[in-house]
């Protein structure tokens, strides 16, 4: 049997409800390989549309060659920002890196809030948070009052459980073979 024309007009207008352009929170977390890739992918994609996207890199040495490379390509469009010192640990680095890591999180709240971007990629973020530097809190306020259209990737593992609330999409990469585990060493233009 048809539809009735109120049932009808309700569906299409759920439908367009969800057309609606909304930006979104993406969270990719795990132990498996895949996750800037992922992001990466995703920028690669709003790029297509003209979309301006902007990727900060939370710590240092985490990006490797093949994408500030290939960036370059998009400079018009795509903004990369090598910012986090790197965790080394050491207690005479670690002030720095604690600093380094706050002035990083400072600068992507303010890239946020000016809204020059369509996708912001926040990538390694989630150690800011397992590791204490940022409250989780602190974090997910900036994100919750991200402008209405932007989307915002976060990567990393160990995703805290109120970033994963937050989130509206999360994906979880589970490691199941990695090269590195037969002793194959790291490839140009996978791993670098
Ligand atoms: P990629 O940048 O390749 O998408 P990722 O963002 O998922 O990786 P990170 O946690 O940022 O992973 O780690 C970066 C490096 O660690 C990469 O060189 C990656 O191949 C390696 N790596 C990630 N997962 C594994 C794993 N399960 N076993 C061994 N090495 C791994
Ligand atoms: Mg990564």
């Amino acid at each position: 049997m048809m539809a009735s024309y109120s049932t009808r007009k309700r569906v299409s207008v759920m439908f367009e409800e969800k057309q609606r352009e909304k930006g979104l929170l993406l969270v990719f977390t795990g132990n498996g390989k895949g996750k800037t890739t992922a992001a990466l992918g995703l920028a690669f994609r709003a790029i297509g549309h003209d979309f301006p996207v902007c990727m900060i890199q939370f710590v240092k040495g985490s990006w490797k060659y093949g994408e500030i490379e290939a960036a370059k390509h998009f400079d018009n469009l795509m903004e990369l920002h090598v910012l986090g010192r790197g965790f080394t640990w050491k207690s005479d680095d670690l002030t720095k890196d604690i600093k380094a890591a706050r002035d990083a999180w400072e600068f992507a709240a303010r890239i946020i809030g000016e809204n020059r971007h369509r996708l912001v990629i926040l990538d390694e973020l989630t150690y800011l948070i397992s590791y204490s530097i940022l409250q989780e809190q602190e974090v997910l306020d900036v994100l919750a009052r991200r402008p209405e259209n932007m989307h915002i990737a976060v990567t990393g593992r160990n995703a805290t459980e109120g970033l994963i609330d937050a989130a509206d999409l999360v994906t979880e990469m589970r490691n199941v073979k990695h090269a590195y585990d037969n002793g194959i060493r790291a490839q140009k233009g996978i791993e670098f």
